[in-house]
């Protein structure tokens, strides 16, 4: 009982503590009610085709519009947003809205561009997720080839054998699977194989350091051909300069996504973006 009271005591008297808190309560509510009121955007970024410089596609990014902060990054209320629960709906309005938003832009330049949506933990175990993304693709229109979903390391490694179910009834849908921010997990290299997926994302912590480091430079191939060997499609993510791009090209990595090529931007900046020329071959990228 003393103890108990004692403990009363300190959190009457720790006002910081109370505030941190409170704060967080009140993140909650908030972002309870933008569920409600769907108070999120997408923000895509440009996937981009190294051999041939032209986009394939893009992956949606989340943001949340704050009646305060603006617009909010991932980064800081997705780890609440999978605490709560709250992921699982966020979720599924950004799985609905990205293969929509595809299919609208693949009708107007009449030729198909893929969209990469992440999912996170809790939205890879709902055992919905499935009857999820085949409502998202009957009713965008946009065929399941054209749907790309990401998901981390740590995700296929918690329960593998339970993952690699989900995964194979996903593809069995026809989704594509992409393995991100690879290399900063710790997957083993007999699992991988394992899983049916397609394509892997280098994290961008080893692209970053392309080409001057030379541990990172060798990571960096390394994956390259790790996934190439496997069949797999390899992505570079958070490519900044040329120098890396060059990098990447020369070790035939095949896509590329970065600042270089694109900033996450709106639908409406994003496809003019896409409908500028590409330097290369002066067509539409
Ligand atoms: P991610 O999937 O690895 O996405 C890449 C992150 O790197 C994005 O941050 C992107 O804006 C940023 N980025 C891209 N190119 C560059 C570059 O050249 N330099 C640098 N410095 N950064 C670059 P963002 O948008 O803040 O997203 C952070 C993370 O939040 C994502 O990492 C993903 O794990 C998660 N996330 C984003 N959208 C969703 C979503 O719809 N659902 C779920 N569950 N998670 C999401
Ligand atoms: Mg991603
Ligand atoms: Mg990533
Ligand atoms: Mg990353």
């Amino acid at each position: 009982r003393a103890k108990k009271s004692g403990r009363n005591q300190m959190a009457f008297f720790s006002p910081a503590l109370d505030h941190a808190a409170q704060t967080r309560l009140q993140l909650v509510d908030q972002l309870r009610e933008a569920v409600k009121t769907e108070a999120f955007e997408l923000h895509y970024q440009a996937k981009v085709d190294i051999a041939s410089g032209r986009t394939i596609g893009a992956e949606a990014l989340l943001r949340w519009k704050h009646p305060v902060r603006g617009l909010v990054s991932p980064a800081e209320f997705i780890p609440l947003a999978e605490e709560t629960g709250l992921i699982v709906s966020i979720g599924e309005w950004a799985l609905r809205t990205a293969c929509i938003q595809a299919m609208s832009w693949s009708r107007s330049l009449d030729r198909w561009l893929t969209i990469a949506v992440n999912l996170s933990a809790k939205q890879f175990q709902d055992p919905a997720l499935l009857e999820k993304v085949r409502q998202a693709l009957a009713c965008s229109g946009l065929p399941a080839s054209r749907l790309e979903l990401e998901i981390t390391e740590s995700m296929m490694m918690h329960k593998p054998d339970e993952a690699a179910a989900t995964m194979r009834a996903l593809r069995q849908l026809g989704v594509h699977l992409a393995v991100d921010d690879f290399g900063t997990g710790y997957s083993s290299l007999g699992y991988l194989s394992r899983f049916p997926i397609q394509c892997l994302k280098i994290d961008r912590s080893f692209v970053q350091n392309v080409p001057d480091s030379r541990a990172d430079s060798t990571i960096a191939r390394t994956i390259v051909s790790l996934g190439k060997s496997l069949g797999l499609t390899v992505v570079a993510e958070g490519v900044e300069t040329q120098a890396q791009l060059d990098f990447l090209q020369q070790h035939g990595c095949h896509i590329a996504q970065g600042y270089l090529l694109g900033r996450p931007l709106e639908s409406g900046q994003f496809i003019e973006q896409l409908l500028g020329r590409n330097i290369r071959t002066g067509r539409e990228r």
